[in-house]
């Protein structure tokens, strides 16, 4: 192997303040970067995927929600992930420009899937839009309509 670029990476083992699953659409990188950081959550496992909650609330396949499942239960294993950040975004490719209202209701089926199979790991459910990000809280059942 030719050594192309020098870095020192950290050696230890890591207990990481969240896992977050979010869409690779690059236009919010900056913007989910920066709320993290200012949310306090400072190391975390990016699971980064076309789509994001789509794999697990309409997923093209069914072992794509498998996998992002498997991928969100080793973070909490391996790196005691205490909570999981469902973040979707306005304009996602992976929906084929759907209204946010739908990629909202996706985020919270996505969350009840994860609760479903992962109970005790609290998951929560925000909105990236191009002029920032939102906390989505699905309505109670109290409030819904029947
Ligand atoms: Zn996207």
């Amino acid at each position: 192997m030719d050594k192309l670029f020098h870095f020192d990476s950290p050696r230890d083992h890591y207990r990481a303040d969240a896992c977050v699953l979010s869409c690779y659409d690059a236009r919010f990188d900056q913007a989910i970067r920066k709320f993290l950081k200012r949310s306090g959550i400072a190391v975390y496992d990016m699971v980064k995927i076309a789509g994001s909650a789509k794999a697990l609330a309409a997923p093209d396949c069914e072992q794509d929600r498998a996998f992002v499942v498997r991928m969100v239960r080793l973070s909490a294993d391996l790196h005691h992930a205490p909570r999981v950040l469902l973040i979707g975004h306005n304009d996602c490719g992976g929906y084929g420009g759907a209204p946010a209202q739908t990629i909202i209701g996706d985020l919270f089926r996505a969350a009840g899937v994860l609760r479903a199979a992962l109970p005790g790991l609290p998951v929560e459910c925000y909105f990236a839009d191009f002029d920032g990000i939102y906390r989505c809280d699905a309505p109670s059942a109290a409030t819904m309509a029947p």
